[in-house]
């Protein structure tokens, strides 16, 4: 006998994939890069895709070669944001603006092949909610910029909680479960890589070598690199903040330690006078050590008053969309 229950099935439904592309300055690549992202779709077992581009406060062309493409391509949509708020927030409003049963995460400057997408929406299928691209090559990039990111990944590894896996950027799959829940995220320091690793649920990992930006340049230098490692430490580890305490127990044992032998000496020796570089190197080692541990409450504090406004991540200029009319068919 069938029980109710064994009859209930669920209505198939047709799936949405969102492609999210943050786009900063990127005139000359943006067409061939939607050519080859729509060949690459071809062979994506979806049913239906929609393009979302995230104008992040364009400069040049990009915009108005954004909206001619979309007049051509109707699955394509775009995110005209008020000014430039940085890819983080660009990621944040297309993922806020998907409506796709999973979406895709990719970089318009080709160095994330789109030929890669059908093998991600395969692993979506075999039940993974987040499928990330780790690179295999780093050729393309400065000395500087590999040894700096494998630094980062091991400190951030040793001392903050969640695991971020190394060599793995922002291009990435992310069901709807995962959408969801990056969504409800409200912080407004967004280290997105951090957030990602966050959000735990099964994931799997996809290697594949990176290539060099087809044109343009990238948008990040040494100084924005610096800052964007600072926010992933201070907003996934409060552990400068312990380190800070302990070295203050330290020094303060050190210098009992020192007052002790100074005290010794100078009833032994009964010399009271000498003493001014060891004085002089005492002050100002000190006074470093409180400026330093200043500067990491100050490093917090300050995210602190930017989570405190709780001003939005971003404004939306337009959404440039096209509406669909559904024929409405009556069995
Ligand atoms: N991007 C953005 N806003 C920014 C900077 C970059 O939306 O403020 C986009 C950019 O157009 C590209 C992606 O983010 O699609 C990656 O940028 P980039 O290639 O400069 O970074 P890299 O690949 O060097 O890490
Ligand atoms: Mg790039």
């Amino acid at each position: 006998m069938m029980r109710e229950r064994d009859t209930v099935f669920q209505a198939p439904r047709r799936s949405l994939l969102s492609i999210i592309v943050p786009v900063f300055n990127e005139q000359e690549v943006l067409r061939e890069f939607h050519s080859r992202l729509s060949a690459a779709l071809v062979s994506a077992q979806v049913d239906e895709i929609e393009i979302l581009f995230v104008n992040d406060g364009s400069t040049d062309e990009t915009l108005g070669i954004l909206r001619e493409m979309a007049r051509t391509d109707q699955r394509i949509q775009v995110i005209d944001l008020s000014r430039n708020f940085g890819k983080e927030a660009a990621m944040t409003a297309g993922l806020e603006f998907a409506s796709g049963d999973a979406a895709v995460i990719i970089d318009a400057d080709l160095q994330d092949p789109p030929e890669l997408i059908p093998q991600m929406v395969e692993e979506w299928r075999n039940g993974f909610d987040m499928v990330y691209m780790r690179r295999l090559s780093r050729q393309s990039e400065t000395w500087l910029k590999k040894t700096s990111a494998s630094a980062f990944y091991w400190l951030m590894g040793l001392i903050g909680r969640v695991q971020v896996p190394e060599n793995v950027g922002d291009f990435r799959l992310l069901s709807r479960r995962a959408i969801d829940a990056l969504n409800r995220m409200l912080e407004r320091t967004r280290f997105m890589k951090g957030l990602f690793a966050w959000i735990g649920f099964p994931a799997k990992e996809i290697a594949y070598h990176r290539e060099p930006r087809q044109a343009g340049k990238t948008k990040w230098n040494y100084w924005q690199l610096w800052n964007f490692a600072l926010e992933g430490f201070t907003s996934f580890t409060i552990t400068p903040l312990k380190l800070a305490s302990y070295v203050g127990v330290l020094t303060s044992l050190a210098s009992l330690l020192y007052g002790l032998f100074v005290f010794l000496k100078t009833l032994l020796t009964g010399d009271p006078v000498p003493g001014y570089p060891s004085l002089i190197v005492v002050i100002a080692f000190l006074g470093g050590l409180q400026l330093l541990a200043l500067g990491i409450i100050g490093e917090y504090l300050g995210r602190m008053f930017i989570e405190a406004k709780q001003r939005p991540l971003y404004l939306v200029n337009r959404h440039y969309k096209t509406i669909k009319r559904h024929t409405l068919s009556l069995v």
